[in-house]
């Protein structure tokens, strides 16, 4: 239990890059916030609304458009789910794909039918709700291989993994994150050096940097003001530049960005967040 508390709470073990803040980096940065699990079925304090209302009104940049990495079936089929992921996307919100099945299944895991089945379930389920079937995908507990990676390939989805790490997929008992801020400056400073080499692609002339939250998580919606006042403010420690435009606020550009940092090939080294690269390795 321990173990798997550290591994989603907030203890990532991330070392700081060596490289001196000093070394400059040619392209700013913007951040673009992803959720997973939702959307939200509870009736109490909605978690993904809470989240919607603070991504649209909020002091650091209003109108903030994120990535949504849903789950269609379970949960979320009842209400007010069911009626937060039209609304998300009605909101200018993009939607991918996280699972279709009744819980949170590891891909891998399931029968190559009921894999297939769930691809095709929530492309479906994502495309009834919105009116376009999904581009993006993400693999429940980061965990995929070169079957399933084919298979979302050939189901039109691209894998996006992240950059950052909120920590926060532990949303039962305690799910507060008392090193949110040094955990997100840690992970970020581990990054600086591919910024300073350039390695990391720039699209519409930033540099997008992947942030992974949980919106089924309460922590995180009572803190998502601070989070966004977080990420600005360790880049700044950082020496990072931060675009004018410090999230993205079109869906499109916001894809466009998304696509550009997915895995192109499913046996190309990755670093997973938390502890899941030593659990999966
Ligand atoms: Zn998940």
């Amino acid at each position: 239990m321990l173990f798997f508390s550290l591994a989603l709470s907030g203890c990532a073990l991330i070392l700081p890059s060596n490289i001196p803040i000093s070394e400059p980096i040619s392209h700013p940065v913007r951040f673009l916030l992803t959720f997973d699990d939702g959307p939200s079925s509870s009736n109490y304090m909605n978690s993904t609304e809470s989240i919607l209302k603070d991504l649209a009104h909020n002091p650091v940049q209003p109108g903030i458009k994120a990535l949504f990495f849903v789950q269609t079936r379970g949960a979320t089929l009842h209400s007010p789910g069911r009626e937060l992921l039209p609304r998300e996307y009605a909101e200018g919100h993009l939607i991918g794909f996280h699972t279709a099945t009744s819980g949170h299944n590891n891909h891998r895991f399931l029968s190559p039918e009921d894999f297939v089945a769930s691809l095709e379930n929530g492309i479906a389920d994502i495309r009834n709700a919105t009116g376009t079937a999904p581009t993006l995908v993400r693999p429940p507990y980061w965990s995929y291989d070169t079957r399933t990676f084919a298979a979302y390939q050939a189901h039109g989805l691209h894998m996006l993994l992240t950059d950052l790490s909120a920590n926060d997929g532990k949303t039962w008992g305690f799910n507060g994150s008392p090193r949110r801020r040094i955990n997100l400056h840690n992970q970020l400073a581990a990054m600086r050096a591919k910024m300073v080499a350039g390695s990391l692609p720039v699209v519409d002339g930033v540099v997008p940097i992947v942030v992974t939250f949980h919106d089924t998580n309460s922590y995180t919606a009572r803190h998502m003001n601070e989070y966004l006042q977080i990420l600005l403010d360790v880049a700044k420690e950082l020496n990072i530049p931060v675009s004018d435009q410090a999230f993205y606020k079109d869906r499109s550009a916001l894809e466009r960005a998304a696509l550009a940092r997915t895995v192109k090939d499913g046996s190309e080294p990755v670093v997973l967040p938390g502890l899941w690269g030593w659990i999966w390795r």
